[in-house]
């Protein structure tokens, strides 16, 4: 068995809580002063000192009954939030008190987040003001007739009224409606009173589970993710060593959405912990990008592949000074070659030259950087992941569980042990013991392989797993639903690629309960349609079928009924090409 090992040295590893790890540094008194957000709508910013502050008080609020609902330590609270000015508060504020918190994606249908909801045992929903209509309709779904009563205790209206962008429309229409909900607002949690101190994790405790990000890892549905304090203390100390911001000038851009593992620890846990500035965008767009890249000088910033397309193609980037970029790190799905060279070629154009391009890998079970692509080989190795994150170690093995070292292939499955890996899926003993080893080997489901000089390439992946733009859709989530629609008796759905936008769309193949009624190919393209509308509504927007709907007569299966996904990629291939 060959075990590969970090070509970096091990850092130490600290011994308290995601909270305390950022704040209680000796140094801290020195850089209470410094910005710690900033809000790219309002223009409102916070420093180390005050947000602090302010985490201990929202701490305080949470763990006094001012929203009617005392929660203590271990309990867990969910945030339900595009990206906001008040999302770090939420978040940090939410650990100083010791508790759990578990991120909802903010494009969820109320369906999607109750099974979130009720699957972590959350006790309390901080919900972004133009996403309540979501959270009170899951609450229905949840409650029934006791929806009003239990959204008084446990709805807090998190966003608005300088706490992010909310219209005033918005904001009138939604004060409105907590007169008749009698709902909390986050103001009103706070200024009653500090937490003395952060909730403190010591000894063993630093394994208590900080975060809940779901995934649906190799097979089925979405999952909790126990992600540790360990598990985040230790990534930050990884990614330190590989991704400076302490130069005076450092700011990071955030608008890749902070409820994706990969937003939570990059954008509000690594900047902070570096000391640097965050521009807080709610979410992607071009123009808004360019405009805040300019003003306030933006250094470092995290991407994924189909941001740097629409960039690329973006005309009016030659109108912003975008000269204080240095780093663009792009993860959660693959970035190619041709693409980087693509942007960085537009980059040249519009004078941006010190812009280094990078790819890294994780996943939400892996807290999540396992490998990062130095800035200095961003052109030599493009497209490649990089080298492996201090702590870590992998092993590539077959499909039998092989070691490929003794069976001299090229690549296998990538298997992961360090710190930073996952306790476990919550209260889901079987899915854990079937993605961790015994001996604590993780099995990403991701196909790798590694050059004579130690860097990394994903060159498939062996998981279920479809990602459009960063995002996981799990098959088995569609697969199940579909199976709901009325025409539908058997249906298997697979990701194929769009070249245009650089990700993976989702398509479904379905058997009509009754074939014999599609008569024609008009009949079939309606039927499809139809589907795909059907879907529509029922799910997120990443979910939808973008890379259509075809009838089949059969899915084709193993002996065992494991759906062959391969057959059907492959059949999506000369059907669709690239789509
Ligand atoms: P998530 O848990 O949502 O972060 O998804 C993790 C999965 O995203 C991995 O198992 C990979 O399949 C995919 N992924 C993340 N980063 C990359 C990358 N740089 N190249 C290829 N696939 C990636």
């Amino acid at each position: 068995m060959k075990i590969y090992t970090s070509p970096y040295p091990a850092p130490a590893l600290p011994k308290c809580s995601a909270f305390t790890y950022i704040f209680s540094g000796s140094d801290f008194e020195c850089t209470e002063h410094k910005t710690a957000f900033i809000d790219t709508v309002t223009g409102r910013t916070i420093s180390r000192g005050d947000f602090k502050a302010l985490c201990l008080q929202w701490g305080y609020g949470l763990r006094n009954e001012f929203s009617g609902l005392k929660v203590k330590r271990g309990d867990t609270v969910m945030i339900f939030s595009p990206n906001s000015f008040a999302f770090p508060l939420l978040l940090h504020g939410s650990v100083a008190a010791g508790l759990r918190v578990t991120l909802a994606n903010s494009s969820y249908v109320p369906y999607e987040l109750a099974y979130q909801y009720k699957d972590s045992n959350a006790k309390l929903v901080f919900a972004h003001p133009t996403l309540l209509p979501v959270a009170l309709k899951m609450f229905e779904e949840v409650y029934g007739a006791k929806a009003k009563e239990e959204a008084r205790k446990r709805i807090i209206i998190a966003g608005g009224s300088g706490w992010g962008s909310v219209t005033a429309e918005q904001e009138k229409a939604l004060a409105a409606m907590k007169e008749t909900e009698g709902l909390t607002w986050m103001q009103e949690m706070l200024g009653h009173g500090t937490l003395s101190r952060e909730e403190l994790f010591e000894g063993d405790q630093v394994n208590e589970t900080a975060y809940l990000c779901y995934s649906s890892g190799t097979t089925g549905r979405p999952k909790g993710v126990e992600t540790t304090h360990h598990n985040v203390t230790t990534h930050a100390e990884m990614l330190i060593k590989v991704w400076d911001l302490t130069s005076s000038k450092d700011v990071m851009l955030g608008f890749l959405p902070f409820y994706h593992i990969f937003g939570l620890t990059g954008l509000l846990h690594h900047p902070l912990t570096q000391k640097a500035p965050l521009a807080i965008m709610p979410g992607f767009h071009p123009e808004a990008w360019c405009v805040n890249v300019q003003k306030y000088k933006i250094t470092s910033m995290m991407v994924v592949p189909p941001v740097l397309v629409v960039l690329t193609n973006y005309s009016a980037l030659d109108k912003y000074d975008l000269r204080s970029i240095n780093l663009m790190v792009s993860g959660a799905a693959p970035l190619g070659g041709p693409l980087v060279k693509k942007f960085k070629e537009r980059l040249l154009s519009v004078g941006a030259t010190a812009a280094d391009v990078v790819q890294g890998y994780g996943l939400t079970e892996t807290t999540p950087t396992a490998f990062l692509l130095p800035a200095k080989d961003a052109l030599r190795k493009v497209g490649s992941i990089g080298l492996m994150l201090p702590h870590l170690e992998a092993r590539l093995v077959n499909e039998d569980d092989v070691d490929i070292d003794e069976t001299k292939e090229e690549s296998g499955e990538l298997w992961l042990r360090g710190p930073s890996v996952m306790k476990g899926y919550l209260g889901n003993t079987e899915s854990t013991r079937n993605s961790i080893t015994s001996d604590g080997w993780f099995k990403t489901g991701d196909v790798a392989q590694v050059d004579d000089e130690g860097f990394w390439w994903i060159v498939d992946r062996r998981k279920e797993l479809i990602k459009y733009k960063g995002f996981q859709v799990p098959p088995a989530e569609l697969e199940s639903l579909l199976l709901q629609h009325p025409d539908i008796i058997d249906v298997a759905v697979i990701g194929v690629e769009s070249e245009q936008e650089a990700t993976e769309v989702p398509r479904a193949y379905v058997v009509h309960r009754n074939p014999a009624s599609l008569k024609s190919q008009q009949d079939r393209d309606a039927f499809e349609k139809n589907v795909q509308q059907w879907v529509q509504g029922r799910v997120a927007k990443h979910k939808y079928l973008r890379g259509g709907v075809a009838v089949i007569d059969v899915i084709p299966k193993s002996a065992a009924g494991k759906i062959l996904r391969r057959l059907l990629r492959d059949r999506a291939k000369t059907e669709v090409g690239a789509v």
